[in-house]
C-alpha cells in the first residue's frame, strides 16, 4: 500500500487498531487516537483534522498555541504530551483538555495558581528507569497522587508513560503492563481526585502492544502525519 495521503494512513492504523482490539477482547471505542503533530505544519495538522482526527497532541507550549490559534476547532481536544517548565504552565494551562506529562508537584502547584477550570491530568511514570526519561518513578506514584488531592483544580484521569527505543518487543509490553498494574492499583483506592482509570501509551512503532495491553490513548505521530520533511504526504 503506498501511503501518500492521510487518510490512507489512517485507514491502514485504524486497520492495526481493529486486530489488536480483536486479540485483546477490547471495543474500538474505548480508545482514542492522539495525533501528534509536533513534526508538522498547522496545515497538515488540518489535513489530520478533515480525516477525522479529533484529538491533537504538541510537546511544547508554542507549537501549541500556534496551532491551536490558526485552526480554531471547537470539535478539536488539545493534548499538551512534552515535559513542560513551571513558568509556562500558565501559558497552556487554560488552552488544552488534556496534559499527559504531570509528574513534579511545582507543576501542580503552578496548575492550581493558574487554571481557570479543572484540568484533566495523567500522571507521567517512569517506568523503564532510563535516565533520559521524564516520570515519576514507580515507589513515588502513590504518595504523589495523594498529595495531589491538595490541588483541587486537577483531576486525576490516567496514568502516562513512554516505552524504551528498542526492537526488544518484551521489554517494551512488560514496560505497559507494568504500567497498567499501577493504573489497577491506584483506580482501586478510589480516589475522589484520581479516579485515574485511562492509560497513555504507544506511539507510532509500538501501539499495538500498547493496545494489546490496555491503552486507552495512544499517541501516534510519524505513522500518521510523517513528518514534513518526508515530502510524502
Ligand atoms: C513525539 C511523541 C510521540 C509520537 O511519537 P511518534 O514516534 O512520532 O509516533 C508520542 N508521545 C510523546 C510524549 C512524544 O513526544
Amino acid at each position: 500500500m503506498v501511503l501518500d495521503t492521510i487518510q490512507q494512513r489512517i485507514s491502514l492504523i485504524e486497520e492495526h487498531i481493529h486486530a489488536a482490539c480483536e486479540r485483546a477482547g477490547r471495543k474500538r471505542e474505548d480508545l482514542s487516537i492522539v495525533a501528534v503533530t509536533k513534526q508538522v505544519s498547522a496545515k497538515r495538522t488540518k489535513e489530520a483534522i478533515n480525516a477525522g482526527i479529533k484529538n491533537v497532541g504538541e510537546n511544547r507550549p508554542d507549537g501549541l498555541l500556534s496551532k491551536r490559534s490558526e485552526i480554531r476547532d471547537d470539535n478539536v481536544k488539545w493534548h499538551f504530551i512534552g515535559n513542560v517548565q513551571s513558568r509556562k504552565v500558565k501559558d497552556i494551562i487554560n488552552e488544552i483538555d488534556v496534559l499527559h506529562s504531570l509528574d513534579r508537584m511545582s507543576i501542580a502547584k503552578e496548575i492550581q495558581k493558574r487554571a481557570e477550570k479543572i484540568v484533566q491530568c495523567f500522571v507521567q511514570v517512569n517506568v523503564s528507569g532510563e535516565e533520559s526519561k521524564s516520570g515519576l518513578h514507580p515507589d513515588e506514584l502513590l504518595s504523589f497522587i495523594e498529595e495531589l488531592s491538595n490541588y483541587d483544580k486537577i483531576r486525576v484521569i490516567g496514568l502516562m508513560t513512554m516505552a524504551p527505543f528498542t526492537k526488544d518487543e518484551d521489554l517494551i509490553r512488560n514496560v505497559f503492563r507494568s504500567l497498567r498494574k499501577l493504573r489497577d492499583e491506584i483506580s482501586s483506592k478510589q480516589f475522589g481526585h484520581a479516579p485515574c482509570t485511562q492509560l497513555s501509551m504507544g506511539m507510532s512503532n509500538d501501539y499495538v502492544i500498547a493496545i494489546e495491553e490496555g491503552a486507552t490513548h495512544v499517541r501516534i505521530g510519524t505513522a500518521l502525519v510523517g513528518t514534513e520533511s518526508e515530502g510524502d504526504v
